[in-house]
Order: C-alpha cells, then structure tokens, then sequence
C-alpha cells in the first residue's frame, strides 16, 4: 500500500473513532485532503483511494494542479475547496472553479464572489472564517462583527452560506483544543437560533481533529496526515 493510501486509513479510522465518541453518525463528518504543495500525482493517488473532496490555498497552484488532474482522471467528479486567504482580485477565478471557498471574512469579497458566480454552476458554497481568541494567522471576522456579516452574505444570490470556519493556534492539549472548537460552535449554534439555516463547521486539522469531531465538526481539513510534511512555502 502507498503512503497516501495508508495515511488515508489511519485519518479515516481516527475519524471513525471520534465520531463514536462523540457519539455522532459515522457519515456526519466529511475529510477534506488538503493537497496545498502537493502535485497532481499525490491529488490522484488519493482519488484512487476514493477521496473526492481537495483543499487548496493558493489560486495558480490550484488552477494548475485541477487541469491536470481533470486531464489525468476526465471522469472522476472532484470537489475543489478554496481554503486560501483571498485577494480581491482574484475571487473570479475562484468563482469559477471551487464548488466551495471556507474563508470569507469581509462583505465586499462576499459579494464579488456573489457576482462573478456563473449562474450555471448553481450557488457556491461558503463558509466564514472566524477569528476566535488567539487565532494564529489573525485572519478572519471578529465573533463581535460575525452576526452582521453572515445575515448579509445569506442574502447574496449565487452564494449559499453553509457555516462557519476557523483555524485556532496549534495547541497540543485536548482541553484547550476543544475549547477553541467549543467558541466555533457556540457561534455556530447562536446563527443557527437567528434563523440561519447553517450546516456546517469547518474545524480541525492534522493535529486537532478528534478534538473538533468531539466540538462538532461537520468538515475537518487534513493536509500533511495524508500527504506528508510540507516544504517550507515560497508565498503564490
Ligand atoms: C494547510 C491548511 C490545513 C491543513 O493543515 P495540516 O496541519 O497539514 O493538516 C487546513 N486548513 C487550512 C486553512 C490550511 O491552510
């Protein structure tokens, strides 16, 4: 067995057991590969493996690495999700090609990525990206602004607002860990009660996900557990 493949099997099964513990139906949560740096050939040995759904951060190395892939493996339905920081002047192309974008934070983007949607795509999927306490990449809306923010962007056409997202500082004690996913979800569950019909929470990465499972992750973003350790990144 490949490596990937193996990784694949040992997220899937911590995956499973989180799930259990959370008590929570196996299918709740969803792997999204995260394939940023990887070539398409990593991207393929996963599809081999049967994962579908991909990651990416930075726009022409994922512009590039889906043509190869669509030219390598025509048939295989692959589901792109842009999970970068996002310039504003380059939300056409990610309106173009990501079925789904996990780090809105500001209304302006919202609504270019709204516009430039072509409508025969249907809408595009999006979550907001939340600056909980102590986020590492200060990214994101602040909880404080995140109310207003997410009832604009539920209005926006060509958009479907699926929920939240949010990368807390990297933290090796569970407790901490669940506490960050725990503020996620608490915002989550506030919007949920304002009449936004959310469904999704975007938490948990290689070295946190049983602990956002537990918080209630709906999608848990997994890069260097699948696809090994990145390289240092030259920014795109
Ligand atoms: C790189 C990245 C990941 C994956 O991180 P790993 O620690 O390698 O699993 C998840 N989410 C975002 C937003 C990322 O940029």
């Amino acid at each position: 067995m490949s490596t990937i493949a193996a990784n694949l099997q040992a997220v899937e099964a911590t995956i499973q057991s989180a799930v259990k513990a959370a008590g929570r139906p196996a299918s709740s949560v969803q792997l999204l590969a995260v394939s940023k740096t990887f070539p398409p050939e990593a991207v393929l040995e996963a599809i081999a493996c049967g994962q579908r759904a991909f990651g990416e951060n930075y726009l022409q190395e994922a512009l590039d690495k889906m043509r190869s892939v669509a030219r390598l493996a025509p048939d295989i339905p692959v589901e792109w999700h842009f999970i970068g920081p996002i310039q504003s002047n380059k939300t056409r192309p990610i309106a173009a090609n990501f079925q789904w974008v996990h780090t809105v934070e500001r209304l302006k983007i919202a609504q270019r990525l709204s516009e430039q949607r072509p409508p025969e795509m249907g809408p595009l999927n999006i979550c907001l990206q939340v600056n909980i306490s102590g986020e590492a990449t200060k990214s994101g809306v602040t909880p404080a602004e995140l109310p207003e923010l997410a009832h604009q962007v539920a209005q926006l056409s060509n958009l479907r607002l699926r929920g939240l997202m949010a990368i807390p500082e990297p933290e090796t004690d569970v407790a901490k860990q669940r506490a960050a996913f725990a503020q996620l979800r608490a915002l989550y569950d506030s919007l949920c009660g304002e009449g936004l019909a959310l469904d999704t929470l975007s938490m948990g990465m290689s070295g946190d996900l049983a602990a956002a499972i537990l918080e209630g992750a709906t999608i848990v973003r997994i890069g260097s557990a699948i696809f090994g350790a990145r390289q240092a990144v030259v920014s795109k």
